[in-house]
């Protein structure tokens, strides 16, 4: 397989970062193992974007199909179209963010701090909060799968709110699943500062109450 996710080795032995130059064997395996059950560095939950770096090209990136928003920080918003069946598809030629990102899951694999269970049970934690905040958001009416999680969930926060009672209700409801979601992503998965896209999810974490719930 040569088309895996961040976190994975490629099927013809080539280490893909330097971070997993230093993981054993067995650990890089379950690593494979953990981001296919998991992609949430890839589909949206945990970031917005990729930030470009130096070495990456835009042209080369906009080439293998991803959209890339150019700009004085270029980069690359997510849910990343190169996510496929819980893949990278562009492996190989993955920007340079992707290649040395590890999430602190995969750091406690590879320092022995928890096994793959502990991480898978972290994993499993978390998608069902971000699949709570989704069915959240189809309920307030975005049904907005191509954006970012944090992005959907700012929109339904921004002025002017939606006054219909049934969507003030459910603003506060989301409001708690996704303090939730970015609690469990904080604690658990960003390693911290490695995305600076993180500021606006971080200001998620304060949402405004609704002026009425409605309740
Ligand atoms: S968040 Fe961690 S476990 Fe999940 S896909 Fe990314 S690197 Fe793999
Ligand atoms: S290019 Fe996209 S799918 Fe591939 S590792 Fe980076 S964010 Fe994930």
């Amino acid at each position: 397989m040569s088309e895996l996710g961040i976190g994975e080795v490629g099927a013809d032995g080539a280490a893909p970062s330097i971070a997993f130059c230093l993981m054993t064997a067995d650990a890089i395996e379950s690593a494979t193992r953990l981001c296919a059950a998991c992609g949430m560095c890839c589909n949206g939950v945990m970031f917005h974007s990729v930030p470009l770096l130096p070495g990456d090209s835009a042209r080369e990136l906009s080439a293998r199909g991803l959209k890339v928003k150019r700009g004085k920080k270029s980069r690359i918003p997510q849910p990343c179209p190169a996510h496929k069946e819980s893949r990278c598809a562009i492996y190989a030629h993955r920007p340079a963010r992707c290649r040395v990102f590890v999430c602190l899951q995969l750091e406690a694999l590879e320092s022995g701090a928890a096994t793959e269970a502990d991480a898978l049970g972290k994993i499993r934690e978390a998608r069902v909060l971000a699949m709570c905040v989704r069915e959240l958001l189809h309920e307030a009416g975005d049904a907005r799968e191509h954006k970012a999680l944090a992005t959907r969930c700012e929109a339904l926060f921004t002025e002017p709110l939606d006054p219909a009672p049934h969507v003030a209700r459910l603003r506060v409801t989301l409001a708690s699943a996704r303090s939730e979601l970015e609690r469990v992503l904080s604690e658990n998965f960003r390693p911290g500062g490695t995305m600076p896209c993180l500021e606006k999810d971080r200001a998620l974490q304060r949402p405004r109450e609704p002026p009425d719930s409605g309740a």
